[in-house]
């Protein structure tokens, strides 16, 4: 497939540059556009054809369902029924930005693009020129992450043109993403909100207006995953092709052990790389990518560093830990399933 690629500056968007990518997602065509999350794979949600063609490009399994990112908060009301007063409060305090809402869903929106679901997920993004392709197209967009189903998700504009070149109609190139892990997905069909997927916008900051929050029990234990009610949860993800491995324990101790293991993986002839926080960068004898100093700067990183193991070849990563309250919580959520949830005591 010939991909049409076009540089948009957020600072002075190109808007005639950015119509053609518009009316690509108007007829019925994918085109890839960056998001203050991660980089976006998007199509008309509301033709089912065009969402078959995200599901193909993706390699993503048919039963998990997309995000419809939309303009207008309007366009809730045309998607969705039963939008709480909770619902309202998350739209009005968080929106546009880094949140996804799973409510009832109104015929409207095909079950392709639901997963076979009663229920859809919206969200309104705040990057320009995401808002700006989604007013242009006139049609709410699907668009989950835009990597190949499985591996970690592009926050840089070279990761798209490294996986995706060739696989869908239009490119829009524009930057890298602000926070970079993907979007918190909350469901607001119960009476007590849920989070299903942790991100930016954290448990806490959600329970400052709404009250009492839940996070999916599933999501801190292997064995449960299948238990998952974000069905995207329930499969592997941002995995590089090394073996990751979390090691958790007091700093000191992480450092003697990731180092003793270093050793032996060298005696088997095994390339070991490992990813710790930028104060620690030069306490560690193996391929060192730090991922900075504070929590957002490591969720910013994250994807990008696991990108990086695989460029340098390495057959094993280890990772320090991170505290899993806060920023943390969903920091740790995605290096528990890029690891397979293996974690090594120090
Ligand atoms: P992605 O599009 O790759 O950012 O992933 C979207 C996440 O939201 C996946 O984990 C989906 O399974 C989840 N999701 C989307 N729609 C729903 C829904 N209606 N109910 C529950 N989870 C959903
Ligand atoms: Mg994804």
């Amino acid at each position: 497939m010939k991909t049409m690629i076009s540089n948009i500056d957020i600072n002075d968007i190109d808007l005639k540059e950015l119509k053609k990518h518009a009316k690509l997602i108007s007829e019925g065509k994918t085109v890839i556009f960056p998001t203050e999350t991660v980089y976006g794979l998007g199509a008309n949600a509301l033709d089912e054809n065009a969402v078959k063609k995200i599901y193909e490009a993706k390699g993503r399994p048919s039963d998990n369902p997309l995000i419809v990112h939309i303009y207008n908060k309007k366009e809730v009301y045309n998607l969705a029924k039963d939008i709480s007063e909770k619902a309202e409060v998350v739209m009005e305090k968080f929106w546009p930005g880094p949140i996804t809402i799973i409510l009832n869903k109104k015929s409207i929106v095909p079950k392709t693009t639901s997963g076979g679901l009663n229920t859809v997920a919206i969200r309104m993004p705040s990057h320009k020129i995401a808002r700006e392709i989604i007013k242009q197209a006139g049609v709410p967009i699907a668009a989950p992450s835009a990597n190949i189903s499985g591996r970690p998700s592009p926050t840089k504009a070279k990761h798209v043109q490294e996986e995706m070149n060739g696989r869908v109609d239009g490119i829009v190139l524009g930057g890298d993403s602000n926070f970079g892990l993907e979007s918190t997905v909350l469901d607001l069909t119960g009476n007590t909100p849920m989070i299903l997927r942790p991100g930016s916008i954290t448990k806490e900051d959600l329970e400052d207006v709404l009250g009492e929050v839940v996070i999916d029990p599933s999501l801190s234990k292997k064995e449960d995953n299948k238990k998952a009610k974000a069905p995207g949860m329930k499969y592997t993800h941002y995995a590089p092709d090394a073996d990751v491995y979390i090691v958790s324990g007091t700093a000191d101790d992480v450092i003697i052990k990731i180092n003793n293991l270093i050793q032996d993986n060298i005696k088997k002839g095994l390339k070991t790389g490992v990813m710790c926080l930028d104060e620690n960068k030069d306490k560690y004898n193996g391929e060192v990518v730090t991922l900075g100093n504070t929590l957002e700067e490591v969720a910013s990183k994250l994807f990008d560093v696991l990108r990086e193991m695989d460029k340098r070849n390495v057959d094993i990563v280890y990772s320090e830990e991170f505290e899993s309250t806060g920023l943390g919580q969903a920091i740790m959520n995605r290096l528990l399933k890029s690891a397979g949830y293996k974690i090594i005591k120090a």
